[in-house]
């Protein structure tokens, strides 16, 4: 049975050495996620584990397995968090993958491979509106473009500036190079917090991920109109740009009722939709409405039929409403579906060890899907949490991540 006092104790200096109230702050490339990948490494260091650095600064903690050419298995996630987020996002599924690792170095048992954590940079798609920035350069599959492109939102400097002054290898990253393959990973896991209510509402400490929807995500659409007096003109002679937006909005929610009536996994959500305040006035017809949109789907087939039926609709309101409607430049992260096979010994684990587990699919995008998307088995665990995440009031028992941990280490030792 690990013992969770190493994970405490790392919990607690991550949450005082990272604290602006509310909450914790640990920007990627910023002064939190160094303290927090140090931290990572002092903790390597004790335990005499291997340690490596990549390009991009994600690190790796392994403990060497009896034969170091078969393929690794990996535990991994990432230590940023949102600005003035909660502790637990990321940092527990790294926490639990070292917590693993001692328990092995205690018991002196060498794995048959190498068992490699995995402490990843720059997860959280808020900074740089990207999503799983570190773990898609490990696999140089960042477009090069990115690390110019790309701009943390607070300091403006673009991704590239940030890994440069951090001290990282900037050459590196832009001529593609990759530090990871997937030849060399037998397998990728990633325990997270749960970022839902299910398991709250469940009573159950542990889920087995299903899998990560995929994304498509548009920042930056644009109905334009024209402006005109509200009492004054007719409404033939309209060109209403708020009617014509919320009719597109109503679109969008009509194709989430025919995917819930045929059992289709899609959620959508409208997260900004505003006029112009330089603008706008209560007698005021609108010329102009932003709003973000934001599709998901396990399915891809489905994401993309989606953005082709919404782009025709857009088309259509366009030209009956006499507007001009953009749906704009959009960013996709693909869905990843978690390996059967992984699932199921994590089930027979949970049985033998009597921890009650449920399936459950990720809402929230994940650097695991990274790793799928790269051909490797997949599988996530997610540990009870209540409140949510991304907010400072996360709330993960420790007694839970410890019977995950219990799970996780079990799962480990079962890999034939
Ligand atoms: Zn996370």
């Amino acid at each position: 049975m690990p013992d969770l006092k190493l994970a405490t104790e790392t919990f607690d200096a991550l949450y005082k050495n990272s604290l602006n109230p509310p909450g914790v702050t640990r920007a990627p490339y910023g002064k939190g996620e160094d303290m927090a990948h140090s931290l990572i490494h002092e903790i390597a260091t004790s335990l005499n584990l291997d340690i490596s650095v990549d390009f991009a600064g994600n690190q790796y903690v392994t403990l060497p397995g009896q034969d170091p050419n078969l393929p690794a298995v990996f535990i991994g996630s990432h230590m940023d968090t949102v600005p003035h987020g909660g502790n637990y996002d990321g940092a527990a599924g790294v926490i639990m993958g070292l917590t693993v690792l001692q328990h092995f170095r205690k018991i002196a048992w060498q794995p048959p491979q190498d068992i490699t954590v995995m402490a990843i940079r720059a997860e959280e798609a808020l900074w740089f509106s990207a999503p799983y920035i570190g773990s898609r350069m490990a696999f140089g599959r960042l477009p090069i473009e990115d690390y110019d492109t790309l701009e943390r939102f607070d300091t403006g400097l673009s991704l590239g500036t940030h890994i440069g002054e951090a001290g990282f290898n900037i050459a590196a990253l832009k001529s593609g190079k990759s530090w990871l393959t997937a030849d060399h990973i037998r397998c990728f896991i990633e325990p997270h917090i749960e970022q839902g209510p299910t398991l709250v509402d469940a009573e159950v400490p542990v889920g087995i991920v299903t899998g990560i929807r995929g994304n498509l995500r548009y920042r930056d659409c644009k109905v334009h109109g024209v402006y005109g007096h509200a009492g004054a003109v007719p409404r033939e002679s309209r060109s209403d740009a708020l009617f014509a937006a919320v009719d597109f909005a109503n679109t969008l929610e009509r194709h989430w009722d025919d995917y819930d009536a045929s059992g289709i996994d899609f959620v959508c959500t409208i997260g900004e939709f505003f006029t112009d305040p330089e603008h706008h006035g209560m007698t005021k017809i609108p010329g102009d409405v932003r709003f973000t949109m934001d599709i998901r789907s396990l399915d891809s087939k489905i994401l993309i039929s989606t953005h082709k039926a919404l782009q025709k609709k857009a088309a259509q309101i366009a030209s009956s409403r006499n507007v001009k409607i953009e749906l704009g430049q959009f960013r996709e992260a693909k869905p990843a579906i978690m390996n059967k096979k992984l699932r199921e010994i994590f089930y027979r684990c949970a049985e033998k060890l009597d921890i009650a587990v449920m399936p459950i699919s990720s809402g929230a995008g994940h650097d695991c899907a990274t790793f799928a998307n790269e051909g490797i088995p997949c599988a996530m665990i997610f540990v009870r949490n209540e409140n949510g995440s991304h907010n400072p009031n996360e709330k993960m028992e420790m007694s839970d991540f410890g019977e995950a941990t219990q799970l996780l280490t079990s799962f480990i030792e079962s890999l034939d």
